[in-house]
């Protein structure tokens, strides 16, 4: 996914001083009211008042959720939503996972398992396990 931002700096010279507006295919500034008919050659741009450059939008990419994936949401669970359990029927009630399986068309209970195996897997609250606190909290 790519969006075009107009950026808030001169490219050439750094200078923030920049104005957008409408100009005409000689760069002079073009007045025009909202609802106006566009005439051919006036654009939307920005320029620079420092050293006269016109400043163009710049395409970059946006950030997309690249890490919404059925794994990491059962890691996520597994770490952070009562990590104490390994009950398999309370953690298919935990909201977290009735979302993560409605999102992924999986059984809840089938989400809990694959959240207690990661826990089982990666020691999750061991320490709690075992009577203790967590270590460095
Ligand atoms: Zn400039």
């Amino acid at each position: 996914m790519t969006a075009k931002t107009t950026p808030d700096r001169c490219p050439s010279c750094g200078s923030d001083n920049l104005f957008s507006g409408h100009f005409d295919a000689d760069d002079y500034a073009y007045p025009l009211n909202i609802g106006d008919h566009t005439p051919e050659g006036v654009r939307w741009t920005t320029f620079c008042n420092q050293c006269g450059s016109e400043v163009l939008p710049t395409t970059e990419r946006v950030r997309s959720m690249t890490r919404a994936s059925y794994r990491f949401g059962v890691a996520w669970i597994a770490e952070n939503d009562e990590p104490i359990s390994r009950d398999p029927d309370e953690i298919a009630g935990f909201i977290s996972t009735l979302l993560l399986a409605d999102l992924f068309g999986k059984e809840p209970l089938e989400v809990a398992k694959a959240i207690i195996r990661y826990r089982v897997k990666h020691k999750v609250a061991e320490d709690y396990q075992a009577g203790g606190t967590l270590a460095g909290v």
